[in-house]
Formats: structure tokens, sequence, C-alpha cells
């Protein structure tokens, strides 16, 4: 079972921002920065190519309405959209609000935010997200 998966099942908690049937998103817990979340199908793939044509294609438009849901609480230039996949071998593609390029590189020192904060932006990205 990947971590992602212990996330959705409720074993491990996260930071939650949207949910449907087959989909999960959560805040990154090292955001590169605020409103930084991440899109998971629950159906544990390794690999985002590996998903079916069907399965990709759901998992982007859910992924369009957070990127939505975040937009309206973090308005930003655009929300970024990135896949590495390096580290965790659960498929998941993260959404990054934007300002500058500079907000999308994942090499810099990453944001340490206490967790009343991570807890109102995820609050904030969810009530968008049901509006
Ligand atoms: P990637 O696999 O795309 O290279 O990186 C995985 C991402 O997942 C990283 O940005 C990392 O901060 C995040 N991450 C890893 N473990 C956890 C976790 O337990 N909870 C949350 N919320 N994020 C995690």
């Amino acid at each position: 079972m990947t971590i992602f998966s212990k996330i959705i099942a409720g074993e491990i908690p996260s930071y939650k921002c949207a949910e449907d049937e087959k989909h999960y998103a959560f805040l990154d817990i090292n955001p590169v920065a605020k409103g930084h979340t991440l899109v998971v199908p629950k159906r544990e793939v390794d690999y985002l190519f590996d998903l079916t044509d069907e399965e990709l294609a759901a998992l982007t438009v859910f992924a369009k309405r957070v990127a939505a849901a975040i937009k309206t609480a973090y308005p930003c230039r655009k929300v970024g959209m990135a896949v590495l996949g390096l580290e965790v071998n659960h498929a998941h593609i993260h959404l990054i609000p934007l300002q500058s390029e500079g907000d999308m590189d994942f090499r810099k020192d990453k944001l340490q935010l206490p967790a009343e904060e991570m807890q109102a932006i995820a609050d904030n990205i969810h009530k968008a997200f049901c509006q």
C-alpha cells in the first residue's frame, strides 16, 4: 500500500482539499508555494501514464476543478500543473498557484507552514471546490 493510499484510506492524516468517488486532492506536506496541492487517483497505479485513457482523462478533469478552486481561494496568474512521481510511487499531479516562473521550482527550499495555516489553506480550497 502506498503512502497516498494510506492517506486516502484515512490511516495517515492529510489536509484534504477535494474528493470524489475516484479521486482525492490534498495539500503537499512540503509545499513549494501556498496552495500546492496533490491530485491522485484512488486506484493505486505507480506511473501516471500507466492509467487507462479513461482514468487519465477523468483525473485531468478532476484536477481542472481543483485548479479552479485553488485559483478562487488563492488568486494567482495561473495554476501550474506538474508531474514528477520520483518520490512517491502512486500517480499524482502537482497543482501550484503561480505568480512567477520560480513558483514552480521544485529545487528551492520548501515552505514550512504551521498546521493551522495548512488547515486554513485546505479549508479555503475545499470551500471553493464545493461552491
Ligand atoms: P514526487 O513523487 O512527485 O517527486 O514527489 C512527491 C510529493 O509528495 C513531494 O512534493 C512530497 O512533499 C509529497 N509528499 C510525500 N509524502 C507525503 C505525505 O505523507 N503527505 C503529503 N501531504 N505529501 C507528501
